[in-house]
């Protein structure tokens, strides 16, 4: 069995230069999910995030979920959708999908809201959204705080945009706010792997220390563009 797909190749076909880089990355399923260039050296976010735990994730854990998904994939008989879509209707498919197709692109996400130190803040609209929805930028930040530090066993934190209002959330294992299965949904913003395999290796059990070395390390440009693009971020 095989899918006909023409994929950037019928975006090319029509002409349309401005949809170019809105089409980059969303690749349809058509066999093979590809692991995600890391966007920056392995030791690029220390002394927040050390390099060999960065290597480790992305070579080890990322490649062997992206390596299941596919897997997964083939053996359910599932083409032509995007990661995005899959999961937004995860329901409908086994629990094989869920958990690696979760872990392929919460990972996928992970790594692009994650920037060497920069001293950066959020945009002006974002800021003010955050202010609006929490009452400041420091409480935001307790309150993504209080929510990682709460996840019990595997899992992650998100600051997710729910229509018109910013919420913070957690989900177990590689759920997905873009899951139908799960309770809190919207579009991620800004999430954190708090699994142990993310920070054991540098942390050890301490846990409130690796959240507090995140947010040295947030891509508050990558974060502020999502909320920017009027709530359409939820594919990158
Ligand atoms: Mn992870």
């Amino acid at each position: 069995m095989k899918s006909v797909f023409l994929g950037t190749a019928g975006v090319f076909a029509s002409g349309l230069t401005s949809k170019l880089k809105a089409a980059k990355g969303r690749k349809k399923w058509d066999g093979v999910f590809v692991l995600p260039e890391l966007p920056y050296a392995f030791n690029a976010l220390e002394p927040h995030i050390d390099a060999k735990t960065m290597e480790i994730h992305y070579t080890k854990h990322h490649a062997a979920y992206t390596e299941k998904f596919n897997a997964a994939g083939k053996e359910a008989g599932l083409t032509g959708k995007t990661a995005n879509e899959l999961l937004k209707e995860v329901s409908k498919y086994p629990a094989s999908i869920r958990n690696n197709g979760g872990g392929y692109l919460n990972h996928k996400l992970f790594w692009n809201m994650l920037a060497p130190a920069s001293g950066k803040m959020p945009s002006a609209k974002l800021s003010a959204a955050l202010t609006k929805d929490f009452g400041s930028f420091d409480a935001i930040k307790e309150k993504f705080n209080t929510s990682a530090k709460a996840v019990f066993g595997s899992g992650w934190t998100w600051l997710i945009a729910d229509g018109d209002k910013l919420k913070i959330t957690s989900t177990p294992n590689q759920d997905s706010p873009i899951m139908d299965i799960v309770s809190d949904k919207g579009i991620p913003l800004l999430c954190l792997d708090v699994w142990e395999h993310a920070y054991y290796l540098k942390n050890q059990n301490r846990r409130a220390e690796y959240i507090d070395a995140f947010w040295n390390v947030v891509n508050w440009d990558f974060v502020s563009q999502r909320y920017d693009m009027n709530n359409k971020g939820e594919e990158i």
